[in-house]
This record gives structure tokens, sequence and C-alpha cells, in this order.
């Protein structure tokens, strides 16, 4: 909570003019084929094994962000041309099946040394040089860590919305500022550029931004290193600009929680930490009012970080749970906070 705004991105203004190119025609292929939120219609829960926890409070049983979404296909490359129009929202394949939730195992995953995915080298193929010892990652060193708890700890609890902001975004925001809560919004570049106005309310509201990319390609930790600077980068100059100057993005979160070391680092370097969560009710896939009110109830623990969905596809359940989660936190004591940094 008490963060000092001492992190500004050291990245050097990178050349704009073919990343609009690059985003015009990922907006349109994002469209096309209809993205998936933070996890699919199969609502298989992966592990994301180069996910870590770690925790600021001792007793938050922090499992890391593991909900990686299982992504039918290659992500989707940022080609073809194309005018923007509207954003699509991603996740409205997420079936209701109303199975109910599926709670990520508990635990924590360490971090492993993770070799960045693909660096995005290419070889100069066919030379007949002699053999070169193996590429050094991206990102030299260890991962960074991917943060799943409040800032404060204690009995405090950080609210975070994924996949927004749309037509859900209003009735969220209204609902926290009945109840003086203030969120993190995990945006999505594409919708931030569709709907600025919601932006600008997020901040002016009080509530913080975190990067979700541009158009939330999965699985995101398979992406080469070129495609994921683009989608963390590019999807962060839309949200500054349509938050207007000043605007500050602090986390990264990766779709589907499918953080790796080179994602990490890429958002390092832009000033951002990589922001997981501890606890999933995985609204997106619709399993039920009662079913996501249970499962934060059951999930959470103090300095905990929640994760929900005010994007993605029809978000009614989300808001309805929400209508009741905010009274059941504050009856048992939470206050409200950012996530750490
Ligand atoms: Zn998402």
């Amino acid at each position: 909570m008490h963060r000092t705004a001492l992190r500004r991105p050291s990245h050097p203004t990178r050349t704009t003019a073919g990343r609009r190119l690059l985003i015009a025609g990922s907006i349109t292929v994002a469209a096309a084929l209809g993205l998936t939120a933070c996890g699919t219609a199969s609502g298989a829960l992966q592990p994301s094994g180069s996910t870590s926890s770690t925790s600021s409070t001792s007793s938050t049983d922090s499992t890391s962000a593991a909900a990686s979404g299982t992504a039918t296909g290659a992500p989707q490359q940022p080609t073809g041309t194309g005018a923007a129009t509207s954003a699509p929202t991603p996740g409205s394949d997420a079936a209701g099946s109303g199975t109910g939730h599926a709670a990520p195992p508990a635990g924590s995953t360490p971090h492993q040394a993770a070799t960045p995915a693909t660096s995005g080298r290419t070889q100069a193929a066919g030379t007949p040089a002699p053999p070169a010892p193996p590429a050094p990652p991206a990102h030299p060193g260890s991962a960074t860590k991917v943060i799943s708890s409040t800032a404060s700890g204690g009995r405090t609890v950080a609210l975070t919305f994924d996949d927004g902001p749309g037509p859900a975004t209003g009735q969220i925001l209204d609902l926290l500022a009945q109840y003086h809560v203030k969120a993190t919004f995990c945006e999505i570049g594409q919708n931030a550029a569709a709907n600025p106005a919601l932006v600008k309310r997020v901040l002016a509201e009080g509530h913080r931004l975190c990067d979700h990319s541009v158009h939330h390609p999965q699985p995101f930790e398979k992406l080469p290193h070129d495609k994921a600077v683009y989608e963390i980068g590019a999807a962060r100059d839309m949200i500054v600009k349509a938050g207007g100057p000043g605007t500050r993005i602090d986390w990264f979160r990766a779709p589907g929680g499918g953080f790796n070391a080179d994602n990490e680092h890429i958002a390092a370097d832009l000033g951002m930490d990589s922001l997981g969560w501890s606890v999933d009710p995985r609204d997106w896939s619709r399993p039920g009012v009662p079913a996501i009110v249970s499962a934060v109830q059951k999930q959470l623990k103090p300095g905990g970080v929640i994760l929900m969905h005010d994007g993605g596809g029809d978000r009614s359940q989300s808001v309805a749970a929400l209508k009741q989660l905010l009274p059941w936190l504050v009856s048992q004591g939470y206050t409200f906070d950012f996530p750490a940094a």
C-alpha cells in the first residue's frame, strides 16, 4: 500500500509506428478468433510450472497463479491488417457448465529457475560454424517473483479483476464505491483502447491498473520472446494512452497465469511486478453465484489476492457474487489493500 513511485520504466522508447500496425492487426485477428479468458471452456487447471508464489505474509497459503487456461491452439499472431473497431470480449466461450468450482491445489509452486521460453533468437541456419555454446537466456539470472499476497499483510485482501474493461466494469466499480473498496484491474490492452472512459474512471476512483497483455493469447508462457515483448509492452502503452498522462501501471499479470522467467523480466524491465493470485473462484467459467462465493470463502486467507473478472463475456455471476462477497469480507474483518509490489 505504501508504495513509492520509484519505478519508472527505463525502457527506451520503441518504435511505435510498426507497433500500431501490429496492434491493429492483432485486434482483428483476436476478434475473429474469439479469445479465451483466464481459462477456457474446458476449464482444466494446469499448474503453471514456472510460477512462483512469494508471499510476504507467513500465513498466506498462497497458491501460485496456477490457473493456466488451456488455450486451444497456437497463440494468435499479430498479423494481418484491418481496422480495429471494438474489442472482443475474451472468454465468451467459457461454458456455463455449472459444474462448480475447482479450486486450484493448495500449496505453492516454487519458482524454478526456468529457462526462458523460446528466446526468439533466430539462428543463422546452415552456416558451417563450429558448434556454438547455447544461447544465453534472454534475461540472464534467476526468475523474478510472482506476487500473490497483499502489500500490507495481516487481515487484508486484494481484489483483482481481469480481462476488462468491459460492460460489467461499471457495475463492479459501483459496488466497490458502495463499500469504499479499492481494487486492481488487470486490463487487456485492446479493451482499454476501446473503452478509455472506463480506464479513466478506474483511475479516478482510486483503483490501480495492471497490464494483462494486448489480446490475451494463451498459453502465454509459450509465446516466443518477441511476441511476449509485444503483448506486454504494447498493452502497457494502450492502457496508458487510454488512462491519460501520468497513468501508472504497477503490475503485469500473464493471461492464464502463464508466467515464465522471460515474460516476468520483460514486465520488470517496464517497471511492472508480476502479479499472480491466491484465490481463484473461477468466475470466468460461470459456475454459479454460490460456487463463486463459497470458493472465495474457502480459499481466502489473510493477505490473499482474489482473482475475479470484469471482462471476458457475461459477468453477471461475477457481479452478483461480488455483491455478496463485499459485505462478507467486511464482516470477517478484512480490510482492502493492493497487491504487494
Ligand atoms: Zn485473463
